[in-house]
């Protein structure tokens, strides 16, 4: 099977998450793996039995190096159907690009690992090992997913891992992480004839809503050499139900962004510190619901990320980095079982997925296959 006949038939799988079922384009990773002489496991959590992965392994011992993508796509969304100007499951070709729902998040990543490992499967001189892993629910954040599959010990520790996303074919070697939190305020409600009598929650949301504004900005100055600062956004408002009351309750939903080697409890004890820090009775606040994911972020001074760096600069003649990658990715949950670096890398760009029309250059994506094969001759065959 071609490169591009193989991209074009794991996008005409659908795989859209919700619902997040992803046994026929896992079966189809299954059976292409093991007609190239892998070992394959297939698994999935008691929790969601159709999140269903493959893990793939070619050769037996060290070193260990994990090329990891995932296999869901997020749903393509109502308001989006009718902007694709193509089928989003046809796999069509256009203008030098490869069209689809997938296509480049994460399926040309998964594509040129596969046939990285069918490369190496003609050789005979594979010393270690090579892991494919083709992980469900990355879309989802990947509880039930990698997560699942690492903290169950399906996954070995490894001297490099490769997590395929959109990278432009650099070396990424940190994202962000994310704290969500609620903030709620609370006063006492009464008709507005007469507010004074009352106590409104919503001034008194303004008012921290002012503070975390201000703190958003001091973020600023706080800067990572990769991902830059962390952020804190206001995503939603709650509060209030007529004009004619004064409103007892008020919530707000934050999303704080932490850039790498930033505590989670820290940045709680921050979140906590500014809801406090405004006068606010008779009126009372609280935070609380934090949910986090964690950064990732790895040294890339391994000879590993240097061979492979060494590899993009022969291949796409540009710096190879080290960039940020904006978005989460699965390797925050692989960072356990980093027992050298751990990269990021992919063709094309995050801003082409998750909308209409996503799709990859064919000669990006050709360049991400040259560069993993290229890196796996000089590394380990
Ligand atoms: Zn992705």
């Amino acid at each position: 099977m071609d490169s591009i006949a193989l991209l074009r038939h794991l996008v005409q799988i659908p795989s859209p998450n919700p619902p997040g079922d992803t046994r026929a384009i896992a079966d189809f990773v299954a059976e292409k793996m093991r007609a190239i002489g892998c070992d394959v496991r297939q698994l999935a959590p008691d929790a969601k039995p159709e999140a269903l992965n493959t893990i793939a392994v070619l050769g037996a011992g060290e070193p260990r190096i994990m090329l990891h993508a995932h296999i869901d796509t997020v749903p393509i969304a109502a308001t989006e159907a009718e902007k694709w100007s193509v089928d989003p499951y046809a796999g069509a070709v256009r203008d030098g690009a490869l069209y689809g729902k997938g296509s480049i998040d994460d399926k040309a990543p998964l594509a040129s690992m596969m046939l990285a490992l069918m490369d190496a499967a003609q050789r005979d001189s594979l010393r270690g090992s090579l892991i494919l892993v083709a992980a469900a629910e990355e879309e989802v954040g990947g509880q039930l997913g990698t997560k699942w599959l690492a903290d169950s010990k399906h996954l070995p520790p490894c001297d490099f891992i490769i997590v395929g996303e959109q990278t432009a074919n650099k070396v990424a070697t940190a994202h962000k992480g994310v704290m969500r939190a609620t903030v709620r305020t609370s006063g006492a409600a009464v008709h507005a004839t007469n507010p004074d009598r009352g106590v409104n929650a919503i001034v008194a949301m303004s008012k921290i809503i002012g503070a975390l504004d201000k703190y958003h900005r001091e973020l600023s100055e706080r800067v990572h050499p990769v991902v830059g600062s962390p952020t804190c956004n206001i995503g939603v408002i709650e509060g209030g139900s007529t004009a004619n009351a004064v409103p007892d309750s008020c919530a707000i939903y934050l999303d704080r962004r932490m850039v790498p080697r930033e505590d989670p409890e820290i940045v709680q004890a921050e979140l906590r510190a500014v809801v406090n820090s405004v006068a606010l009775a008779p009126a009372a606040a609280d935070i609380g619901d934090f949910v986090y994911s964690r950064w990732f972020d790895s040294a890339s001074d391994s000879d590993y990320a240097k061979t492979f760096m060494d590899c993009i600069k022969e291949v796409i003649k540009d710096d190879p980095g080290p960039v940020g990658y904006l978005p989460g990715s699965d390797a925050k949950h692989l960072t356990d079982l980093a027992r050298g670096d751990m990269i990021i890398f992919g063709p094309g760009s995050y801003e082409v997925a998750h909308a209409a029309d996503e799709h990859v250059a064919l000669a990006d994506y050709q360049a991400t296959t040259d560069i993993l094969l290229k890196f796996l001759r000089r590394t380990v065959y």
